[in-house]
């Protein structure tokens, strides 16, 4: 029999546009002998549908006019999904799935809580579970958990909405201790939104202004002069890397724009680096994937200084971009696994994952 697929896109989130894109390449490529593909949109208000496919999304239809509403999970012995409205006969496909493709990105569905809901529901889910998801959108619990591991990273520092509130001058001061440059951050974001670089004093107030209209947790870092190198992770409790690529934006650094507006950045696959190198970022890359406890799929992307040629961890994505020309996908391919059989792969990890939990 085929196995029943659901695809959840789209979501809370400001990267709702491109987790529309990263979905339409995986529902593209799943395997339509293998697998029913059911496609479940969270809208940005929240609202889930079935059924409705992220091509027509991306083509600027409403999912309110396409699809059927449903709630996630309610009863488990409805397989996890039940309809919010009495009579959604679409409903129907989707108990019982058999496993879920979650392709949200950020707020919302990269950090835990859709797969919290997945856990409740005791539904098989494609990559990291409730803990590593939540460690790994939030940059300052990464960051401790990385640090006690014995990881390279930048220096930082962080604080909270409040603190800037209440004491703007000892905020400034304390972040200042770094020295100029630094990188503002919302510590609970991706895509590089809300984050930027400041010089001086006055850039760092603009800086941490517009890092708190996002978040009300905030990371300072000193700004290194680097070159960016990603790693894919895949696997379970035993999990390889990839080779490395690296990324040259055009832009000054990694920013929305850089990262997806075509041309705006370069892709080198493998990166050209020494041999050792390579291997060092593989190794780093996979105890960063264990000190996170994370599951079936990760990148880890790295700062290479480029004074001194230290290897530096920046951060873990557990929902990495999937579309075929992404980074995640492209470094695997590069490294022998096609797209196609990468999506087969993460659906048997996702289901042996839930065998060793129960
Ligand atoms: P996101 O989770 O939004 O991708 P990152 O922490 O990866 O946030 O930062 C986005 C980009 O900003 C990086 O890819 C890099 O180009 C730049 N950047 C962030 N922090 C630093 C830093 N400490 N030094 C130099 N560049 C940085
Ligand atoms: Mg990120
Ligand atoms: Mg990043």
């Amino acid at each position: 029999a085929k196995k029943r697929v659901a695809v959840i896109f789209g979501g809370r989130s400001g990267e709702h546009r491109v987790s529309l894109n990263s979905a339409a390449s995986v529902i593209g490529a799943l395997d339509k002998e293998r697998y029913e593909v059911i496609p479940v949109v969270i809208t940005p208000e929240g609202k889930w549908f079935a059924g409705v496919e992220p091509a027509h999304l991306l083509a600027g239809e409403d999912p309110e006019q396409l699809g059927q509403r449903v709630a996630l999970p309610a009863d488990p012995t409805y397989g996890g999904l039940a309809p919010v409205e009495e009579g959604c006969l679409k409903v129907e496909q989707l108990r019982p799935v058999d496993v879920v493709i979650p392709v949200l990105h950020g707020t919302f569905g990269e950090d835990g809580t859709v797969q919290g809901l997945l856990e409740l529901a005791n539904i098989p889910y494609v990559g990291a579970g409730v803990m590593a998801s939540a460690a790994g959108m939030d940059k300052i619990m990464m960051k401790t958990v990385f640090a006690r591991h014995g990881l390279p990273q930048v220096r930082y520092c962080h604080f909270l909405r409040r603190d800037w509130e209440r004491e703007p001058e000892a905020v400034l001061d304390r972040v200042e201790q770094l020295g100029y440059p630094v990188f503002v951050k919302p510590a609970n974001l991706g895509s590089s939104v809300g984050i930027s670089r400041a010089k001086n004093r006055d850039e760092l107030r603009r800086a941490v202004e517009l890092a708190a209209s996002y978040d009300r947790k905030i990371i300072a870092e000193e700004a290194l002069d680097v070159r960016e190198v990603e790693v894919s992770v895949l696997g379970n409790d035993d999990p390889m890397a990839s080779l490395p690529g690296e990324i040259v934006p055009l832009n000054e650094f990694y920013d929305y724009e850089a990262k997806y507006v075509e041309g705006k950045s370069r892709l080198v696959i493998p990166a050209r680096l020494p041999a050792e190198t390579m291997l060092e970022l593989q190794r780093l890359a996979i105890r960063a994937f264990k000190a996170l406890d994370c599951a079936g799929l990760a990148r880890v992307d790295f700062f290479l200084r480029r004074d001194n040629g230290a290897v530096l961890v920046n951060e873990i994505n557990t929902i990495p971009g999937f579309t075929r020309t992404s980074m995640y996908p492209k470094l695997w391919e590069a490294t022998g696994i096609p797209y196609q059989d990468l999506l087969d792969r993460l659906i048997e990890l996702a289901l042996e994952r839930h065998r060793d939990k129960n």
